[in-house]
């Protein structure tokens, strides 16, 4: 991850590029000036309370809004116009939400080898191998036949990332994706990205409020609240007091994570 500095020209086309983007929503600023470049083997937060710009900025990188001024650029093409959309992987807020629908888990995760294999094209036998793979390695093999809607939150989450990860990502968005989950569900989830990050090579980009359960798991950070306010290590994030600056109280960060840091104010007002 890099921030540019104005003029800077990259080498090599980083897989998302902001260049000075600002967007506005009815003439509510809400990013103002981003620059950065996600590098591939990333794997990296974006942190900020609510409102701040995060899922706009994810949504910005996808194309799917255009800023209103600068450059959103993914592998070096505007994001608006880049069609390999395979690609980039994006688990939306509430991806495990599935509603009532009667699908199994196979067939809602093929739907994410589509956009690789083509609409119009029977899936092929290394398709098919390649959706099998996915579903051993995030541990839903054995449900492969199941309904979603008959599964637990975490396994139902694990679904929607296995649909994004069987089109073979270079990159994985996830916005808010651990949200709902139990302390176990959390820590078997973002053990699995890790894990992707380093095996893979997956550029992984997650999008929380929670600094505590990505802290000693993501290398980079990124606050934003509107202006990316700090990027660097998590540990410097916590040091500095940046994170309290950002949400404007003192940030509690229990003790497993950052040696109970910044904890100062009532349960009842602290921002995790
Ligand atoms: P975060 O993900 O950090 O909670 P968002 O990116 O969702 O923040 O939203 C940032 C701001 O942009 C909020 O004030 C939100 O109300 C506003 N916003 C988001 N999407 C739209 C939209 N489609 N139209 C108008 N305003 C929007």
């Amino acid at each position: 991850m890099n921030i540019q500095a104005a003029g800077d020209a990259p080498s090599v086309k980083p897989p998302i590029s902001f260049q000075h983007v600002s967007l506005h929503f009815g003439g509510n600023p809400v990013l103002e000036d981003v620059s950065l470049d996600i590098n591939s083997g990333d794997f990296l937060a974006v942190l900020g309370p609510n409102g701040s710009g995060k899922t706009t900025l994810l949504k910005t990188a996808l194309g799917l809004i255009t800023p209103t001024k600068g450059k959103a650029m993914i592998f070096g093409v505007p994001a608006a116009r880049f069609r390999r959309r395979y690609r980039i992987g994006y688990v939306p807020q509430k991806a495990g939400v599935f509603g009532d629908f009667p699908a199994t888990v196979w067939e809602v995760v093929t739907t994410g080898r589509i956009s690789r294999s083509g609409f119009l094209r029977p899936f092929s036998s290394q398709d098919r191998q390649i959706i099998t793979d996915v579903l051993q390695r995030l541990g839903l093999e054995h449900l492969a036949a199941r309904t979603v809607r008959s599964l637990s939150g975490g396994q139902r989450q694990r679904v929607a990332i296995a649909r994004a990860l069987v089109a073979e990502p270079e990159v994985l968005l996830l916005d808010e994706a651990a949200e709902g989950l139990d302390a176990p569900g959390e820590d078997a989830f973002y053990n699995l990205l890790a894990e992707l990050n380093r095996d893979r090579g997956l550029t992984v980009v997650l999008v929380t409020h929670d600094i505590g359960a990505v802290s000693l798991r993501v290398r980079t950070v990124i606050c934003l609240n509107r202006r990316v306010v700090f990027s660097g290590s998590p540990q410097e994030c916590l040091e500095n007091g940046k994170l309290a600056a950002l949400y404007g109280m003192p940030v509690f960060v229990p003790s497993k994570w950052a040696g109970g840091r910044e904890m100062q104010k009532p349960e009842s007002e602290r921002a995790y």
